[in-house]
């Protein structure tokens, strides 16, 4: 059996980090089974709709290395891949199960439905809805005379489309991650296939376009767990045959009290989507895991993880290495925590290993935007001196503002602990037989101020503090001779302005 997958998206918003994992195990499975990936874009529910939202999950997925391989915005024979543009393929499907009677008109109204339901809730039923028990009493073309239901139909009644669920039988399959899955009709509704607006709701939008699309295996999150079962029922009054299911766990907040929600980045400082989003007001407005400063395949390798784990000791890997390596039957079942300090870890490790060019080029936007003067030949230098100290590329600049501008700020109780005007004079010694040394290179340096500790008579230990906090304003940072060989005889400058401060 070829493999197709899909990733099918609502555009109700800006995509959470949620759906980008689903995306990825989805890009994954297909990669691994020399499958297809496809985007479906599924818009049926018109009150929840939001302009921009379709654009925003393509330049997610352009942006984190994992595009469709059909779908919309990518093409293919068996589009169009976006639900709006199907109406009447889902029409076509609707009516042939009310032929099949599997599948009936209902047109009661809003208020018959409520008086329904507070009847039931006056009998004590505790989640009263429309199925076998009570479809006979309603107005339906399973109770009403066929004459009436075809004036009713003819004279343009509102009406939805329902599906007949028999009660007292058991749904089961088998779940990929989740094994046997069990549910009881009894338990379940007469699902709503056609809205009074015409469109299809998206259990049998979904269906429909996974049959028509030969989708081999659907991949979502456990939130779909339910809905399953009238799939399944749908699969079998349509007599197709249903797709296998694997239920991705759920991904929890970083306290592990529910569900990650679009609020908690606000909650606990951290990005839930993958690109910054502008929404109608500040809260509905969101920073992304770009604009953070991750790097999308750091955002993927972690993303990897949160649910899923190769069983070896390995954590650091490439794309093409999660295709290799995943495997559907290793997904766990249970929640995955967001962790935010495993996010950037796993940042800092791929920065670490990236090419210094590659982030000398990614730095530079950041540089600039702070006004500060571009100077490419020193930022090689720079990076290599941070790639260690920083998670991500957006956190050098201030880390290393002081070799990039000015020195700005200064640690005074650094300040009050090493430094002793007496000293003076022997650092300004220091400074004439460095201004000496040929070329201006961090071991010429030393090894020029290792001579001069010796010949002055003083300790290391009592000179460098002071030097660091000359040129770097702080105790920490990267070693002193390297910061003056980028400083150049900016560096000693600084630090006779240092030693003339009292
Ligand atoms: N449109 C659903 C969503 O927004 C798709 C669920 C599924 O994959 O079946 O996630």
């Amino acid at each position: 059996m070829s493999v197709r997958v899909r990733f099918a998206p609502s555009p109700t918003g800006a995509l959470h980090i949620g759906g980008v994992r689903t995306a990825l195990y989805n890009y994954l499975f297909a990669k691994k089974n020399h499958g297809i990936f496809i985007l479906r874009i599924e818009d049926t529910d018109q009150a929840r709709y939001v302009p921009g939202a379709e654009e925003y999950i393509l330049d997610a997925l352009r942006w984190c290395g994992i595009e469709p391989t059909e779908g919309q915005g990518y093409g293919g024979k068996l589009g169009p891949y976006r639900q709006s543009e199907r109406k009447a393929v889902y029409r076509e499907a609707a009516l042939q199960l009310v032929e099949s009677g599997k599948a009936y008109y209902a047109f009661d109204t809003e208020e018959e439905l409520d008086r329904m339901r507070a009847r039931l809730a006056d009998a004590g039923v505790a989640a009263p809805k429309y199925d076998a028990s009570v479809r006979m009493e309603m107005r339906n073309s399973l109770s009403l005379d066929p004459l009436e239901v075809t004036d009713l139909l003819r004279a343009g009644t509102p009406h939805v489309v329902r599906l007949r669920v028999d009660p007292g039988k058991q749904v089961v399959y088998r779940d990929l991650i989740r094994e046997e899955v069990r549910f009881d009709t009894t338990e379940l509704d007469d699902k709503v296939l056609i809205k009074a607006d015409g469109m299809p709701t998206y259990h049998l939008a979904n269906v429909v376009d996974d049959h028509h699309m030969d989708i081999s295996h659907v991949i979502r999150g456990e939130e779909w767990l339910s809905s399953t079962a009238h799939h399944l029922l749908l699969y079998e009054a349509f007599e197709w045959s249903p797709p296998r299911y694997a239920h991705l766990p759920l991904i929890m907040r970083p306290d592990g009290k529910g569900k990650l929600s679009k609020r908690d980045g606000a909650r606990f400082g951290i990005p839930v989507f993958p690109l910054s989003w502008k929404g109608d007001t500040a809260e509905e407005s969101f920073t992304g895991f770009r604009e953070f400063g991750f790097e999308p395949e750091a955002v993927l390798n972690f993303l990897a993880f949160l649910g899923w784990n190769p069983g070896t000791d390995q954590e650091l890997f490439s794309l093409d290495e999660l295709v290799e390596a995943f495997d559907l039957g290793r997904v766990h079942r249970s929640g995955a925590r967001f962790d935010m300090d495993k996010a950037l870890w796993f940042n800092h490790q791929y920065i670490k290993q990236r090419p210094v060019q590659e982030i000398v080029s990614k730095l530079k936007p950041l540089v600039e935007a702070r006004g500060w003067l571009w100077d490419e030949r020193k930022c090689l230098e720079i990076v290599p001196l941070f790639t260690e100290r920083v998670n991500l590329v957006s956190e050098i600049p201030d880390a290393a503002g002081y070799l990039f501008s000015e020195l700005r700020t200064m640690d005074e109780e650094a300040v009050r602990k090493h430094w002793k005007p007496e000293l003076g004079p022997v650092i300004s010694e220091l400074v004439k037989i460095l201004e000496a040394v040929e070329p201006f290179e961090a071991q010429a340096l030393e090894q020029a101020a290792k001579a001069g500790f010796q010949s002055l008579n003083v300790k290391p230990g009592q000179i460098l503090p002071i030097l660091r906090l000359a040129l770097a304003g702080g105790l920490q940072g990267p070693g002193v001779f390297q910061m003056l060989q980028i400083l150049g005889k900016q560096g000693l400058s600084r630090i006779r302005t240092f030693v003339a401060r009292d």
